[in-house]
């Protein structure tokens, strides 16, 4: 059964393309573009693994540029989601009035399968996966791909012609995605996030707000349910209803009340897409959810550990938060991404035994929480806030990794955060 219409794919512009960012996915749009016959020069300031086997695909690789000197020889650019629009070269092409657009674009250009893209500033990983989850059960052929994961240029020429491609957006593939329109475009949130490249909390939104614009009568529009803007274009549009929360509340697995709200958007789009309800149900009874998101890493002397290192922005933590009641010993903090911390002093207060503050931005924190009612320490280092939060915590309370704050300033990612934190909790007794 088909329940959508398939968008029509604008075609890919002719000629020669200048590849600006040589990471995964822009080492899979030039590879794509040289099969189609392109001419590819492909740039990267620095020398990211395997940008120089591009060469043996028959790109023009330069290393250590940011590519202005090959603005003029090429028609189009290929722009990766991690340069900003301002890079010389960027701007540089957009003067001179040449196509600029991303990956994520080109890949959709070519694929001729059914989308479901999922954005928001929370969730979209959560979401994503467990869309993936629920097609697989289903026995539906499925792809999942974008953001952090697969490229989506990878897809091409290399899945089934009736597979659903899920795929995670970021704000950052959608500004550099003009026509992408997907057939069921999901929006589970939206939050002040990444304020250091976007510049303003309207251009974030407007970024995630663009894959609405080209929907017609035929597609779907998901929109969660803490959205209040109008959302552009014609598609059907679907808010999922408050009740919907606590019906499906009983029947998944994962920890988190902002979990429900994923499954039951997740519910929404696969319904929507014609995916049988009872599979649903049976995915949602099951999915273990994902590392490093609200996971109970052990119980040790009846106090839980849980790894948020995933929640790099206030809004994630204040969800990590809404799950307690006064229970958690939350470590937080990690280094700035220009947020504002004052909406986490009533959190706090409302769902903190106590607070161990940690990192760059402990600081910043101390000063939005002062005089909160609970007991609010600075720590230089995790592992000292850590030791500081286990020794206190009773049984029935939660030690809670959940920082509001990336985590560059002590670890190479958040995933080194959580993995320390992991390896903390192994090493208490008990
Ligand atoms: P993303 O891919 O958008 O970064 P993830 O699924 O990786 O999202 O989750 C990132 C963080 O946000 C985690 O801390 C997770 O617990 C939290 N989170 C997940 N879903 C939501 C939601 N709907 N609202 C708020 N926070 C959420």
């Amino acid at each position: 059964m088909t329940t959508f219409e398939l968008v029509p794919r604008p075609g890919v512009p002719d000629g020669s393309y200048l590849v600006i960012g040589l990471g995964k996915s822009g080492q899979a749009a030039a590879k794509l573009l040289i099969a189609r016959g392109h001419r590819v020069i492909a740039v990267d300031s620095g020398s990211p693994a395997g940008s120089d086997t591009l060469g043996d695909f028959g790109a023009e690789v330069h290393l250590g540029t940011d590519g202005t000197e090959f603005v003029d020889e090429v028609d189009n650019v290929v722009k990766s989601p991690g340069v900003p629009q301002e890079a010389a070269a960027v701007a540089a092409a957009k003067a001179e009035g040449k196509n600029v657009f991303g990956e994520l674009e080109l890949g959709w250009r070519l694929l001729p399968n059914p989308f479901i893209a999922i954005t928001g500033t929370n969730g979209k990983t959560t979401t994503t996966e467990l869309l993936g989850q629920i097609y697989r059960d289903a026995g539906l052929p499925v792809a999942v791909a974008g953001n952090v994961g697969t490229p989506v240029c990878e897809l091409v020429d290399s899945i089934p012609g009736d597979a659903t491609v899920i795929c995670e957006a970021s704000s950052f593939q959608l500004e550099d995605a003009p026509e992408f329109t997907p057939e069921c475009g999901i929006l589970l949130n939206i939050a002040p996030d990444h304020l250091d490249r976007h510049h303003s909390f309207e251009n974030y939104r407007d970024a995630k707000l663009s894959m609405f614009a080209g929907q017609k009568q035929g597609q779907f529009a998901v929109i969660g349910p803490s959205i209040d803007y109008p959302i552009p274009g014609e598609g059907r549009k679907y808010s999922v209803p408050a009740p919907d929360l606590e019906v499906v509340g009983e029947v998944i697995a994962v920890e988190g009340s902002h979990n429900k709200e994923n499954a039951v958007i997740a519910t929404q789009a696969a319904m929507l897409m014609g995916v049988d309800p009872l599979s649903i149900a049976g995915t949602l009874a099951t999915f273990p959810g994902l590392p490093h998101r609200m996971e109970l890493i052990a119980i040790k002397g009846g106090v839980k550990y849980v790894n948020d290192s995933k929640a790099t922005n206030v809004a994630a933590t204040l969800a990590a938060l809404g799950s307690y009641e006064g229970t958690a010993r939350a470590l937080i903090g990690g280094s700035p991404k220009g947020e504002d911390f004052a909406s986490l002093k009533a959190a706090v207060e409302r769902s903190c035994a106590a607070v161990y503050l940690n990192g760059a931005t402990a600081t910043a924190l101390a000063a939005a929480l002062e005089g909160a009612t609970v007991d609010v320490t600075t720590f230089g280092t995790l592992e000292e806030a850590f030791a500081a939060a286990s020794g206190a915590a009773d049984p029935g309370e939660t030690v809670l990794l959940s920082p509001a704050a990336a985590s560059f300033d002590q670890f190479k990612n958040y995933e080194a955060r959580g993995e320390r934190f992991r390896e903390l909790v192994a090493a208490l007794s008990g």
